[in-house]
């Protein structure tokens, strides 16, 4: 039985400041004065395009990246052949992404690597990884392309994280 939280992470590389924060966000952090991702999460934006320009980076590093150190894959090679279970707080998706087997893994439902309407008019969630990738690629000066900020195809509202502490219906 294998427990982790977001120390796990952090020793993989994935950390919210320092490096990883200038590397990825050093502009964001000039323009708008903070210095952590977490914290960049909380900033109120004043246009969506600036919002999202955001957030699908925030999203792609933490989400979609590989962690630049291999703890995940060290751990799942002393676990493999032993009759294991994760149960984890992290909604990084690190376990997957290491190669754990999805059902020897319990995770929370919040998943960076979803999107769900911000009425929300349903509870249909939608993987984002091209959304992510497209706004990251086409963003110039912490902006995205207004024809690229996410909504909902039943009723037209954005899309917002699937995220537990932002969920409406909770
Ligand atoms: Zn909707």
């Amino acid at each position: 039985m294998i427990g982790a939280g977001a120390g796990l992470s952090t020793s993989a590389g994935f950390v919210y400041n320092g490096e990883s924060f200038e590397k990825h966000f050093s502009d964001f952090g000039k323009k708008y004065g903070f210095k952590d991702m977490y914290s960049g999460g909380f900033y109120p934006y004043e246009i969506s395009e600036e919002m999202w320009a955001y957030w699908s980076k925030f999203i792609f590093v933490n989400r979609y990246m590989d962690a630049p150190k291999p703890v995940y894959e060290q751990l799942l090679s002393w676990v493999k052949d032993k009759d294991y279970f994760v149960i984890t707080t992290n909604v990084d998706h690190c376990f997957q992404k290491a190669g754990f087997d999805k059902n020897r893994l319990f995770y929370t439902q919040d998943d960076y690597g979803l999107f769900q309407c911000s009425e929300p008019c349903s509870d249909v969630t939608y993987e984002n990884e091209e959304m992510v990738r497209n706004m990251v690629e086409q963003q110039k000066d912490m902006k995205i392309p207004k024809d690229l900020i996410p909504k909902c195809p039943k009723c037209g509202k954005p899309f917002t994280m699937n995220l537990r502490s932002q969920n409406s219906m909770t």
